[in-house]
């Protein structure tokens, strides 16, 4: 399917690797411009490189930590007026709820739920403006199925997800949507170091952590990137304007309810 956004500007966070790197790839393989932000240069450059061997799209990079105000400058001045925004970040540490201090849960909430809010607080109006406008929101399954060592990025994702749920409906008329996607258990990094710290509390291996992690989906795997990237660009595309305010599940079935 052509998805009808070749030529468009797009911001992914985080993007060097993981969720964000599949969004990137697959935005770039529609001729979407992108710009990639993350922290380390090393992955960030290998990145760009590859993706931009792989689709011939532009690719431009932005070394900056998204979570802080000089970061998010760094990015909007690189790219001030995007069509796509793409907000993600590293997700806060697993942990005890009675064992987190209130900087931790400041941390989460700057993160997860105050950098993409300011992202989105930056280029919104000009996407309305545009007539054209897609912002993509990276949360979590654990939004409607809260786990249990996961409390503060359950509750920062959550309060994103509360705090765009109705500039969704405002932005909707000027073609622009806001949806979030809530991946379950991803073949990436970052649930490799969450099965590594289960089988340090629990005292198990790490092989029968991620054998029990898999078992317990429904489709008996982990999600591919690629897979990811996607559902990321269909929804970044120009077919999906009527999907909004969307907490859109990619979970192999994992989350048991019926909506
Ligand atoms: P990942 O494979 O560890 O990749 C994380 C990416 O984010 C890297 O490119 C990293 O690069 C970048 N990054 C992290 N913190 C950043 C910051 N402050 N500023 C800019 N870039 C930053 O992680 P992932 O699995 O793709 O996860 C992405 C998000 O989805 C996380 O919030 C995670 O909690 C959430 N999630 C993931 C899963 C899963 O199964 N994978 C499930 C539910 C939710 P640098 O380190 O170089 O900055």
């Amino acid at each position: 399917m052509e998805l009808g956004i070749a030529g468009r500007t797009a911001i992914i966070c985080a993007g060097s690797k993981g969720l964000g790197r599949g969004c990137a790839t697959a935005l770039a393989r529609e001729g979407v411009a992108i710009f990639i932000a993350a922290r380390g240069a090393d992955a960030l450059e290998a990145t760009a490189k590859s993706i931009r061997d792989d689709t011939g799209a532009r690719v431009a990079t932005v070394q900056a930590d998204v979570t802080t105000e000089a970061g998010r400058a760094a990015l909007l001045a690189a790219c001030p007026a995007p069509d796509i925004l793409v907000t993600n970040a590293g997700g806060p540490p697993p942990g005890e709820f009675t064992q987190f201090s209130l900087d931790d849960w400041r941390r989460a909430v700057e993160a997860n739920m105050i950098t993409p809010i300011a992202l989105i607080a930056a280029t919104i109006q000009g996407m309305m403006g545009r007539g054209f406008g897609r912002v993509v929101n990276i949360t979590s399954y654990t939004v409607k199925m809260p786990i249990g060592s996961l409390e503060l990025s359950n509750g920062a994702r959550a309060g994103l997800t509360g705090a765009v749920a109705s500039l969704a409906r405002r932005a909707a008329p000027h073609n622009v949507t806001i949806n979030n996607m809530l991946p379950g258990p991803f073949d990436t990094d970052r649930v490799r170091s969450n099965w590594t710290r289960a089988a340090e509390v629990s005292g198990r291996s790490m092989e029968d952590v991620a054998k029990d992690s898999v078992r317990s989906i429904p489709a008996r795997r982990l999600g591919t990137t690629e897979e990811f990237g996607a559902t990321c660009a269909f929804l970044c595309s120009a077919h999906a304007g009527f999907i909004t305010g969307q907490n859109i599940l990619l979970d192999g079935g994992a989350y048991p309810g019926l909506m």
